[in-house]
Order: structure tokens, then sequence, then C-alpha cells
């Protein structure tokens, strides 16, 4: 007999081996698009902040280039709560990943992405999971309502069957963006929401691209001015050391020109220099040494 894989699960109120980053994202919600959210969800600032699109994720794994996966059903800390979700429900949330993606700029190819539902069971499940309950194919055909928060004939149907005591299977949604592969193009394509914005993915965070580029411009200007300084601090603390080292070496030579009787020779030796000798932003030190070796020389 052909060996069987075991089937992924996830068990009810375990927490992720990993922690939200580049490319991992919680969501306790399965709102897609903007559109998902009610309308009343955007007057609590709790809510409206917890409850973002899971839109503006795909869009920056997507902008990364590295893809990533966001795992609806899964809270902030990570602990698995699992969505109830019917099969035809299970359509709808293909349709909605679909629909928004083809909304992009441009549109996210079906090759870029891959929607997993992974059932969550209790532990004592784990080794023999719960089948789906029965459903009739030829529903699955049905048209959902999409990028809308208004009921579904799919929600409908589900609440129909709570009622009757017949609680669908809970799942995690791993809607998963695919990392950009295409080794013959040097920049991975970047994608606009669809409502025209660009995200970018920083670790555990999303912000938009121009806010990131913004900073990033910010950065680069302030640390071209702490090198513009530092290396100005080092040009004069450098030419300040050889100018007085060679001023030093004049005294120097001077000295022993004068006990020797040749101070004629120094003047020689100023008077054919040109008149910038004694400029010290221009390589001083080799300029000064030069000329008083050749008198050196001479002597
Ligand atoms: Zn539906």
């Amino acid at each position: 007999m052909a060996a069987t894989c075991k089937q992924r699960v996830y068990v009810r109120g375990s927490y992720m081996p990993f922690e939200e980053d580049e490319t991992h994202e919680f969501k306790g919600h399965r709102e897609i698009a903007p559109e998902d959210t009610p309308p009343w969800a955007f007057r609590h600032p709790t809510e409206s902040q917890s409850r973002k699109a899971i839109s503006r994720n795909l869009n920056a794994f997507l902008n990364t280039g590295l893809g990533g996966v966001v795992y609806c059903g899964v809270d902030d800390r990570g602990r698995v709560l699992g969505l109830h979700l019917t099969r035809y429900q299970k359509d709808h949330m293909l349709l909605s990943v679909r629909c928004l993606l083809m909304r992009y700029r441009p549109a996210v190819p079906s090759a870029r992405y891959r929607v997993t539902f992974v059932p969550v069971v209790s532990s004592a499940e784990v080794d023999d999971p719960p089948a789906e309950f029965a459903y009739d194919v030829s529903r699955r055909t049905k048209q959902h309502l999409v990028a809308t928060s208004h009921y579904c004939w799919c929600d409908a149907d589900a609440r129909a069957r709570s009622v009757s005591g017949i609680i669908p299977l809970s799942y995690v949604i791993e809607i998963e963006i695919l990392p950009w592969a295409d080794r013959d193009k040097a920049l991975h394509p970047f994608y606009l929401t669809e409502s025209g914005q660009c995200y970018v993915r920083r670790q555990a965070s999303i912000m938009p691209a121009a806010a990131l580029i913004r900073r990033q411009s910010e950065q680069m200007a302030l640390q071209s001015q702490r090198d513009i300084s530092a290396l100005q601090a080092r040009l004069d603390s450098g030419l300040l050391s050889k100018v007085r080292a060679n001023i030093g070496k004049f005294i120097d030579v001077s000295e022993a020109f004068g006990s020797a009787g040749l101070n004629g020779r120094q003047y020689e030796l100023d008077s054919d220099d040109s008149e910038d000798s004694w400029d010290a932003e221009y390589q001083p030190e080799h300029r000064l040494v030069a000329s008083l070796s050749d008198g050196a020389t001479v002597v």
C-alpha cells in the first residue's frame, strides 16, 4: 500500500513556532479587501487598527520580492484560533483573494500566490482530523458577493447550519505570496493596491513606499552631513599638524643655513618657488620639503 502523507493541521490554542517578521503576518480576521471591513469598525479606533484589510500585507509581500504568508485565524501573539468555514465560504475566500489581486496594477498572475486551508483541531484530533461536512457540488458554481461587508449567500448558509447545530470545521487560511523567481530580470515588479497605494514590508510591519523613501532620504542626508563633518575635521586636523611640522622643519633648516652663512640661498629658494608655495591647502609638506632638500643638496 502506498504511503499516505499525514494531513497538516494546527492545534487550537497552540502558538505558531515563529513570530511575525518580514515574511509572516498574523490576522485574526478574513477581511481581504478594504471593502470587506464593515463601516462601524472604522468608528472604533481599536477595531479599525486591528481590522485593517489583508490587502496591504499582500501588497507589501509582493513589493519586497521575497514573498510571505498571511495567516488568517491567528491572533497578534501567534495563538491559533481558527476560522469556521464551510466549503462555500472557502470558495468565497479564494474568489476574494483572486478578485483583489486582479484589481492590483499590474494584475497579479495566479502563479504568484497560493491559498491553503489548514484544519484547526484539538490536540486529541491531531492524528485523526475530522472530515469536512458534506456539501452540494452544484452550489459551488454559484456566484459570490466579494469586496463588500454585506453578507454573501455562503455566510447566510453557514449561519443557518450553525443554528441547526452544524458547526463547520475551523481553519487557518494561509495566503502565500511566492517569492519573485524570475532570475532573468534584475528587479521584481512593483504593484499598486486596488486603491493605488504601494506598501513595503519592514520586519513585522508595513509602511507606504513613499514614506519609506522619504525616511531613507532623510537618513542618507543626515549620514552624509555627518560624513562631511567628520572628513572636514580630519582634514583640518591633518593639515594643521602638517603645517606645524613643516614650519618646524623650515625653522630648523633656516637656523642651520643661517648658522652656516647661507641666508642668501634661503632667499633664493623662496623666490624661485611659485607664489602659492606657502599655501598650506595643497600638499604643503611635499612642496616645502622638496624645496629645502634642493637647498640642502646645493649646500
Ligand atoms: Zn460567498
